[in-house]
């Protein structure tokens, strides 16, 4: 789950990162006073979950509070890489003589999270990784070790950062966010860019910040920061109704039973010559109900032109699957071409129950190709 600018803002603040003084609004209106409030110069940002707001006109310097309430008209409603604003930050605005980057992923590969520090902020880190990849301080920490304070030396001094008064600052400030990365379970925090004022103060003018979806459930916090109008409405649908589900933009709508099976028809499909629309895993059952709550997800985009239904049968059984499908097809009309490829348990006995039934949009085909390529041509 990604969080919002001023949501990252809030977990760095909990976490000791100082941020900057900053109010939320939806109106211009609540622009103008939270401006007031604050006083003095503000900066009007966009919050939208995409990065490049700058560059978009997304992040405006506003004099006073008529001046902010005036950017934010222009704001408000922008759309941004596809993101529609409709909230803004309006926060203290700060001078800056510096800009650096700092940030915490994993690095899959080496199965460790990684800092990342150089003093070429601002940009997009991948131009500063392309281009001058010398000035990109890495470092990765070991899980079991846990930070150290020797690694935020080692990759200060990687950086090349020398003025010890920003050097003291920024001890903290790598650290905090080791301590924030692992305490919100994220997996990725970044803070570009990480400023430095004229008075010497560093300081995190930007968040951007992911928290694993799989451990929302220890942050119940976090969890309540999810924007579920913001959501694509058929990721939303699934949420609710508890189906894995994710959208693509092809035609091809898919359900397998399994991660791994449901990833392997993606691939067969676009072997086959088509697009898929999503992934969607049924997961280890196949009862009607999870078969009604798949279908109406998929069915809810209206891309999909078939529908391929890539069974295999270990614990699941294909009868019970077939029943499931019969009953699904039952509860809810769809006319959309249904290919069912059926293989593992009592495959056969799945198969024959279809045939049995045989609805008119239901096609049953052998092999995991077959179908794809039969799913394929049906979207045609
Ligand atoms: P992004 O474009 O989505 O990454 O949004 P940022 O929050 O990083 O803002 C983009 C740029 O706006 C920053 O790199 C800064 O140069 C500038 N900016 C943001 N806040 C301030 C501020 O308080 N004062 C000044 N002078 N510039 C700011
Ligand atoms: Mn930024």
């Amino acid at each position: 789950m990604d969080l919002y600018e001023y949501q990252g803002k809030e977990l760095f603040k909990r976490f000791g990162i100082p941020v900057s003084d900053g109010r939320l609004a939806t109106t211009p209106q609540e622009a103008r006073a939270a401006a007031e409030e604050i006083g003095g110069q503000v900066v009007v940002k966009a919050q939208v979950l995409t990065g490049g707001r700058g560059k978009a006109g997304g992040v405006k310097l506003a004099e006073d509070s008529a001046d902010a309430e005036a950017k934010a008209k222009d704001i408000l409603g922008l759309d941004i890489n596809g993101h529609v604003v409709r909230k803004l930050w309006i926060e203290r605005a700060s001078d800056i003589a510096k800009e650096y980057y700092l940030s915490i992923t994993f690095d899959r590969g080496a199965k460790k999270p990684l800092y990342m520090l150089t003093t070429e902020g601002g940009v997009e880190i991948e131009q500063v990784a392309e281009q001058n990849p010398d000035a990109l301080a890495r470092l990765h920490v070991d899980p079991l070790e846990g930070f150290q304070p020797y690694q935020a030396r080692r990759l200060i001094y990687g950086s090349g950062i020398d003025d010890p008064n920003e050097q003291k600052q920024l001890l903290g400030i790598v650290e905090k966010l080791y301590r924030c990365f692992v305490e919100s379970d994220a997996m990725l925090t970044e803070i570009n860019p990480l400023i430095v004022t004229p008075e010497g103060e560093v300081r995190a003018l930007d968040s951007k910040f992911t928290v694993d979806d799989s451990a929302l459930f220890r942050h119940p916090d976090i969890a309540e920061m999810r924007d579920v109008e913001a959501a694509d409405p058929q990721e939303r649908l699934a949420r609710e109704k508890g189906v894995t589900y994710v959208k693509l933009d092809g035609d091809v709508g898919i359900l397998g039973n399994g991660a791994g099976l449901s990833m392997s028809t993606v691939d067969v499909v676009v072997v086959a010559g088509g697009k898929p629309a999503n992934f969607c895993d049924l997961g280890g059952g196949g009862d009607a109900q999870g078969v009604v709550d798949a279908l109406e997800v998929i069915t809810s985009d209206e891309q999909v032109r078939s529908i391929f239904f890539n069974i295999f049968g270990g614990i699941t059984r294909c009868d019970e699957v077939a029943r499931g499908i019969l009953t699904a097809l039952d509860q809810m009309k769809i006319e959309l071409p249904i290919v069912v490829r059926l293989d593992g348990t009592n495959a056969e006995e799945g198969r024959r129950i279809l045939a049995d039934a045989a609805p008119p949009n239901l096609y049953v085909e052998p092999t995991m190709l077959e179908a794809a390529q039969r799913a394929v041509e049906l979207a045609a």
